[in-house]
């Protein structure tokens, strides 16, 4: 069943007498799980009409590196692989999303397309229905409970949207079948740009190669789905307890499949159901990650700090002469040069790994606004790096948490030096908690 409510008509133009169906794929990247795929092969089945996937390959995709084309490149090599078995041709242009996607609709009845919640990403959304000259429909599958479903405003904090949104859950977690398409388009004629070898792929690319791929995590739904399923006979039980040890990797590692939709949250919370953990799990996936969503949505300002609430912005500015002991230029954060070596292991873990601990971001995040002269180029510092080396940077979930660390989504704390009163943490708090030492040690070891 795919719920009314993830479907929105973004274009009335009409459905035309054409080749095939076009499902522009361009946020939720996989053939499983996928909502928007689903949705278009219906259409398709029901016009009497192929269905054809269609993809832009964007070399300059904003802040993308050759670690994060890497990751894409491995799933989408799966993808393509697995619609293939399906009969449906995958169809990749070298161009922008939204050009690729406006080429393919000249030869399609209508277009379905997935959702993304980022600036660029609604403008090309925004750009296809102006321009498209038949019907183009948005299939919200990202997203447990669809975005305007959850909330019609921003939200205050996790507070706030948490029993909205636990209004709705059941509601949204439903199977999704996976029905034909009936008409193979695999005959039909296309010139595509093959991912069949990623690396290839990735050497045919001009894409920006200061960031080198890692192979701690490989992209693809297959392997997301065997890191959830290694979580939850693993460590699921026992993720309440053990998820903010940073030497422990309690976790369930979901967030880059997440922020390349190599998998579906809907079919992650399906399969953690009924386990226990499964409360504790589910306010991460669910109730965190769709705040974070709610913010980039609603909040035009999402990647500034323009952002945040009022007291968290006159308490930064009270402060804003305040003596700084440490301060250090982006070239020492980025060489993990501070004389803090928690904070040195957690960005090398961030390098080497291309992913660090919640627990450790948290602390990062805190360290880069305290040792940084300006608020304004603390946040802009913690983007750049996080997004740079990170896989699962670059999406809502990251502006939201880089806000949550200047006091968005959290409340006033006792007033300090520097951060006023947004919340500090502090190295000994780490020393307290956990074993932080072999958190430094096994990031050594990478
Ligand atoms: C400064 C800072 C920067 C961050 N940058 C990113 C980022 O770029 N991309 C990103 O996905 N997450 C980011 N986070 C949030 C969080 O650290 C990661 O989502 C989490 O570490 C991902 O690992 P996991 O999938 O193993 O998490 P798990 O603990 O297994 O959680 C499962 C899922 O729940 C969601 N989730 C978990 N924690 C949070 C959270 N705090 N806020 C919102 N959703 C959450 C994620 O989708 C995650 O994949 C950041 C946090 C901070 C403090």
């Amino acid at each position: 069943m795919i719920h009314d409510r993830r479907v929105q008509t973004l274009s009335e133009a009409p459905v035309r007498e054409r080749e095939f169906v076009l499902y522009w794929m361009q946020a939720s990247q996989r053939a499983r799980f996928n909502h928007a795929l689903e949705y278009a092969a219906r259409k398709a089945d029901a016009l009497k009409v192929p269905l054809v996937v269609g993809f832009g390959l964007f070399a300059d995709y904003p802040e993308a590196n050759a670690r994060h084309f890497a990751f894409m490149l491995q799933g989408l090599a799966e993808t393509a692989a697995t619609l293939r078995e399906r009969g449906i041709n995958f169809v990749v242009r070298k161009s922008a999303p939204d050009d690729a996607a406006l080429e393919f609709s000249r030869r399609a009845c209508m277009v379905v397309c997935d959702r993304g919640y980022m600036r660029h990403q609604r403008r090309w959304r925004e750009r296809i229905a102006a321009e498209a000259d038949c019907r183009v429909v948005q299939v919200e599958s990202d997203v447990v409970v669809p975005v305007e479903v959850a909330s019609d405003k921003e939200e205050y904090a996790a507070r706030t949207i948490r029993p909205k949104l636990h209004r709705e859950i059941d509601s949204y977690l439903v199977d999704l079948e996976e029905t034909g398409p009936e008409r193979d388009s695999l005959d039909l004629r296309f010139n595509s740009a093959d991912l069949g070898d990623w690396r290839a792929a990735l050497d045919r690319i001009d894409v920006d190669r200061s960031v080198a791929p890692v192979e701690h995590y490989v992209g693809g739904t297959s392997e997301a789905e065997r890191l959830l399923d290694e979580f939850i006979d693993e460590r699921l039980a026992d993720y309440d307890e053990r998820r903010n040890e940073p030497a422990d990797e309690w976790v369930s590692h979901m967030s880059p499949y997440l922020h390349f939709g190599q998998i579906a949250p809907v079919y992650i919370a399906s399969q953690v159901a009924g386990h226990k953990g499964e409360e504790a799990y589910l306010e991460e996936l669910i109730v965190r990650r769709e705040l974070a969503i709610n913010f980039c949505y609603y909040n035009e300002r999402y990647d500034s700090i323009e952002a945040l609430p009022d007291w968290a912005l006159t308490t930064l500015a009270e402060h804003a002469r305040d003596e700084r002991p440490h301060q250090y230029s982006a070239v020492e954060f980025e060489g993990a040069q501070t004389h803090d070596p928690y904070w040195n292991a957690a960005q090398m873990e961030m390098v080497l790994t291309g992913k660090m601990h919640n627990y450790m971001r948290m602390y990062w995040g805190k360290k880069i606004l305290e040792w940084t002269g300006d608020p304004g180029d603390a946040h802009a510092l913690i983007a750049w790096l996080n997004n740079r080396y990170s896989l699962d940077g670059r999406d809502p979930v990251s502006w939201g948490n880089f806000a949550w660390i200047f006091g968005k989504h959290d409340r006033p704390w006792q007033e300090r030096e520097i951060v006023g009163k947004v919340r500090w943490m502090s190295a000994s708090g780490l020393e307290r908690k956990f074993d932080i030492d072999a958190y430094v040690e096994k990031v050594r070891r990478q």
